[in-house]
């Protein structure tokens, strides 16, 4: 893995109230190698060159110490907005790890979203971290084969789910972020109950779903690709239906009712509000976070 140099590592965020109540953002690692094919991050507006391959911030962490030293006004911390935390050099290099131990050591709160089952690996610091934890696995199918073709190089949905019950028996709140419904390919009710199904067996408090597809350039290109390979014929039918829409939602309007009803169902949170309020309200440290639970 290639290191690139850096001048900072945490940002501001404006957007906490709309985005699971975080502060800032951090991104350790530039590029990500999980290949979801309809992966945002990957638009050209983001300017992230070969965004298949992982580099990682050169004294990324040493820049994170001086910076929450520094900071004034506490906060949660967002990681993994534009690159995967957990890719496959985090194994060896333990980035993410260091990063999370000064995130304990100068109290701060961490959301933290992935597809990896190697976040299960710092449980033991995310029970120490007492200023909010919230971890979300974004599952987009719940049937593994069609998640290795449109996840390709991360571990399937079931071993997510694994994952998910293991974090949320050690008292951590979890959940789910069923986000992109893809039009024509996971856009069917019965995907949609079984996700939030799993969700709720596996120990998760809340289900998010953002709506369709984003398509801009390059992810586009990309995006059309890989249906050109994996879904015959499925290309020429979103160019009918979207055009060059950059939002591309799904047209079975069942889908939003299903998700609110099978939620609740559960007894699932699914409003932002009251996920953000759930999840800080068990943050205050964690033995009241096992009462909360
Ligand atoms: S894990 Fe996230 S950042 Fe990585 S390729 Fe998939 S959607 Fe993109």
């Amino acid at each position: 893995m290639d290191f690139i140099p850096a001048k900072t590592i945490l940002q501001k965020s404006a957007h906490g109230d709309r985005w699971f109540g975080i502060d800032y953002n951090m991104n350790l690692y530039k590029g990500c190698p999980h290949g979801c094919i309809y992966c945002d991050s990957r638009s050209d507006c983001y300017r992230v060159e070969n965004f298949d391959t992982v580099r990682a911030k050169a004294n990324g962490i040493a820049i994170l110490d001086r910076e929450l030293q520094a900071k004034k006004k506490k906060g949660v911390i967002g990681i993994g907005a534009m690159s995967d935390t957990y890719n496959p050099f985090e194994k060896q290099y333990e980035i993410t790890r260091k990063a999370l131990t000064l995130v304990q050591k100068y109290g701060f709160g961490v959301s933290i979203e992935t597809k990896s089952d190697l976040i299960v690996r710092d449980t033991d610091i995310f029970t120490k971290i007492n200023a909010g934890v919230i971890l979300k696995f974004t599952v987009t199918t719940a049937e593994d084969e069609l998640s290795k073709i449109i996840e390709p190089h991360v571990c399937e949905s079931s071993a997510r789910f694994r994952a998910m019950k293991i974090l949320s028996e050690a008292g951590l709140f979890t959940g789910t972020l069923l986000s992109p419904v893809i039009p024509f390919i996971t856009d069917t009710e019965d995907n949609i109950r079984e996700i939030i199904r799993l969700s709720y067996k596996s120990g998760a408090k809340f289900v998010w779903s953002m709506g369709g597809v984003t398509l801009r350039e390059n992810q586009r290109t990309y995006f059309y690709d890989k249906l050109d390979r994996h879904f015959k014929g499925l290309r020429e039918q979103y160019e009918k239906t979207f055009g060059n829409q950059y939002v591309c939602n799904s047209l079975n309007r069942n889908v939003t009712q299903v998700f609110k009803e099978e939620c609740q169902k559960y007894g699932l949170l699914y409003k932002m509000p009251d996920i953000i309020r759930a999840y800080k309200k068990s943050g205050t440290g964690f033995e009241q976070l096992n009462l909360w639970i």
